[in-house]
């Protein structure tokens, strides 16, 4: 099926309006590639008012770049103005751009060839800068010389980086001997853009080929946590790293961060959420790495916590990663609770058993309770977590 299909009568409208429109940038890569499209980039030469003009329903979500979100029956398509980033400035993509009519000026300021394509809906490939070929011989190449795209802005040396692991493509000489001369340049880059492409790294399947590169480049010299401390990355290169995905890296890449780990994730500018979800994860990796689960601790991990140490784990233990979250499954849903919301009794038990005010006192018993009812020590059940806690043993 045409993966484009829903695209056509948009880009239809622009052409009766009398402007060009095409599908642009890493969809026609993907589609080229037989690889999955997650979202269609349309490129235009109608400036954003133009567009808004065609299609009644529009958002601004990036004018100032040349995009308007266009509404047609309930799904979003981003339509972006031809445009040229001719005034870089401190190695990064500019605030300002200059929106132009011509696609050529616009495939031209594109990062590499693979992504400098155009196609109509017809289904010709406007591919000035051979980008076809380079996909079939699997190089990435920039568009025109490495050192003035990488100088321009230098993101794109990342970006070459993780489309490695993404597409398991080896980037051609020239593109690969500019990484290394121009990688102090990544410092002058947003934690939060090179953050973005990291992600995507972590979630590719060559992912070895891409970490091997970037110590290979010195661009870990300027990523943050990683000066001086390729060891880290060499420590995760001994393991076969396809299985894992971003989440799963993250957890890895902490095991082998030495001193406050907390401190390196917040340099990386990650979520706090992710910081936090990681932070707890690393002891359970701990304990898994010297043995096998216990009930209380796959309850406390909870399931997809418990499922991304155990594939983890199995990685640094050498250890088959097929069904291990069924695994873990079956063991979460083994257990007598799964949260403490399935305990038979609550705190307002314990303050009618004892006659005393609520207090600190009823989250140390709960807790208590907790554990021995996970542990199989106590049914869960009112009248046996009653005897249990008010017999002469367990007080
Ligand atoms: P993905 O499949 O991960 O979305 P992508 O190639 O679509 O990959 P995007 O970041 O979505 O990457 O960018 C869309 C397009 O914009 C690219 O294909 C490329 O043509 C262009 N582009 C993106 N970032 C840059 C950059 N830093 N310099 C030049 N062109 C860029
Ligand atoms: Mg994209």
């Amino acid at each position: 099926m045409n993966p484009f299909k829903e695209v056509v009568p948009i880009i239809q409208k622009i052409e009766a309006a009398g402007y060009e429109a095409y599908i642009v940038g890493g969809s026609v890569r993907d589609y080229l590639l037989r690889r999955p499209i997650h979202d269609i980039d349309i490129a235009t030469s109608a400036f954003p008012h133009e567009i808004k003009s065609i299609f009644p329903n529009t958002v601004d979500v990036g004018i100032e770049h040349g995009t308007v979100l266009v509404i047609e029956k309930g799904i979003s398509y981003e339509i972006t103005t031809f445009r040229t980033e001719s005034e870089y400035e401190g190695y990064r993509r500019p605030e300002k751009v200059t929106f132009v009519r011509s696609l050529l000026e616009d495939l031209k300021r594109r990062d590499f060839t693979m992504n400098a394509m155009a196609m109509d809906i017809s289904g010709s490939i406007i591919d000035p800068f051979n980008g076809k070929h380079d996909l079939q011989q699997r190089v990435i190449k920039t568009v025109g010389s490495p050192h003035e795209r990488f100088q321009e802005d230098a993101l794109r040396m990342i970006r070459a980086v993780r489309f490695v692991s993404q597409l398991g493509f080896v980037l051609a000489e020239e593109t690969q001997s500019a990484l290394k001369q121009h990688a102090p340049l990544l410092s002058y880059i947003s934690i939060e853009r090179i953050s973005s492409e990291i992600e995507k790294l972590f979630n590719g399947q060559r992912k070895e080929d891409s970490l091997s590169l970037l110590i290979k480049s010195t661009i870990n010299e300027y990523l943050p946590g990683l000066k001086n401390r390729k060891h880290i990355i060499e420590s995760m290169l001994v393991y076969d790293l396809s299985p894992l995905n971003a989440r799963q890296m993250w957890i890895l890449l902490l095991h082998f961060v030495e001193g406050d780990k907390r401190a390196f994730m917040q340099e990386w500018k990650q979520p706090n959420k992710k910081i936090k979800y990681v932070i707890k994860a690393l002891p359970f990796l701990e304990c898994r790495l010297k043995k096998d689960w216990t009930p209380f601790q796959v309850y406390n991990a909870g399931e997809s916590m418990a499922s991304d140490v155990e594939a983890v784990a199995r990685i640094i233990l050498g250890l088959a990663l097929d069904q291990y979250e069924a695994q873990i499954s079956a063991s979460f849903n083994s257990l007598p609770i799964q949260s403490v919301k399935d305990l038979a009794v609550t705190g307002d038990d314990f303050m009618n058993w004892e006659d005393k005010p609520g207090g600190p006192w009823i989250k140390e018993k709960l807790e208590r309770v907790e554990r021995a009812v996970v542990e199989e020590k106590i049914v869960n059940d009112k009248d046996s977590i009653r005897r249990w806690l008010y017999s002469c043993n367990h007080r």
